[in-house]
């Protein structure tokens, strides 16, 4: 796996030093707040372990899946499709959604829209990195460790088709990386 990196966008110890400040001020932000912590499957799954138990509060915690299909010719709007919501009831509680990466932002909108149907006391947004360059939906998290560039990185919950997700770093694979038959 070690051959397949390219560079090294983000350390193990300048992830964790991020995680920890984050975590300090959604501590601070959230004291004394009903906070329901959602993760975004399967992205988020290794940020999310880290900064929550950083987060020495009474929170409730859930999951939910999305899955996005890039728009077409014909269908401008992409498709994000909702496939395993949350079972917790948030009506009485601040919401925060937490992702691996906000790129085109397709993902994250559809997730709040259909958050705020249950009508939470708030929604914000938590991720690990913001790329901009690729937005086309209006939406800036509320927290984030990391600004990227456009570029297309794996490791820490991050994968290229499921693999990477585990490297504790934040990296570029190589050129020509070859996984069932998808080049990168
Ligand atoms: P969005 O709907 O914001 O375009 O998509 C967000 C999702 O796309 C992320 O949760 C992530 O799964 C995937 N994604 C976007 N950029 C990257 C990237 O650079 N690397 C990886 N591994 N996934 C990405
Ligand atoms: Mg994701």
């Amino acid at each position: 796996m070690k051959d397949d990196i390219g560079e090294v966008l983000f350390s193990e110890a300048e992830i964790k030093n991020r995680v920890s400040v984050i975590a300090q001020k959604l501590v601070v932000d959230y004291k004394h707040k009903n906070l329901t912590i959602i993760g975004v499957l399967n992205g988020s799954l290794v940020f999310l372990s880290d900064l929550i138990r950083q987060m020495p509060l009474p929170v409730k915690l859930d999951t939910i899946r999305a899955n996005t299909y890039p728009g077409t010719s014909t269908t401008a709007a992409a498709e994000t499709e909702i496939v395993h919501n949350i079972n917790v009831n948030v009506k009485n509680e601040h919401v925060l959604i937490v992702d691996d990466i906000l790129d085109t932002g397709k993902t994250l909108s559809e997730v709040i829209r259909l958050l705020s149907e249950y009508n939470p006391l708030s929604i914000r947004v938590c991720v690990l990195l913001n790329k901009r360059a690729r937005r086309e939906r209006e939406i800036e998290p509320d927290y984030c460790c990391f600004e990227i560039e456009d570029k297309f990185v794996v490791g820490y919950g991050l994968d290229f088709d499921n693999r990477y997700r585990n490297l504790p770093f934040v990296a570029i694979l190589k050129d020509g990386i070859t996984i069932a038959s998808k080049t990168i």
